[in-house]
């Protein structure tokens, strides 16, 4: 994710987030949401929701696998993994790329959750997996 929204989600949500200035050893945070800008909204919304719930949830690891969301957190009451699930759930119809309506696609074995033309893009070989991590 670009440097610029990742800033904001730490910014607006800290103690979510505080993870990003420990050690790599207790949380992996610090690595950065180790997915594409496209969901963005996606994990803007689930912060704002942990947030609220105002259990001192921290975020351990945020990263795309297997094509879709994974939200790692230290501790969490039922509510907080019922509110990881949906997001992670959520995150199987939208573009990880541009945010748009997408579904889980594959390519070899490259699972891709993509919008139509991202899609395309991805099978005419202009978006490299790799690079998305
Ligand atoms: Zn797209």
């Amino acid at each position: 994710m670009k440097t610029v929204l990742e800033q904001f989600l730490i910014r607006e949500f800290p103690e979510l987030y505080v993870g990003v200035y420990r050690p790599l050893t207790e949380n992996l945070m610090s690595f950065g949401f180790e997915c594409s800008d496209g969901w963005f909204a996606l994990l803007y919304d689930l912060s704002r929701a942990l947030t609220k719930l105002d259990e001192g949830v921290v975020a351990t690891q945020v990263k795309e696998k297997y094509g879709t969301l994974r939200f790692y957190i230290e501790g969490g009451s039922d509510e907080v993994f019922e509110l990881i699930d949906k997001a992670e759930g959520k995150s199987a119809t939208i573009c990880e790329i541009c945010g748009e309506l997408g579904k889980l696609r594959s390519l070899g074995t490259w699972l891709k959750t993509l919008c139509d033309e991202h899609y395309k893009a991805w099978v005419m070989g202009y978006l490299e997996p790799q690079r998305w991590g």
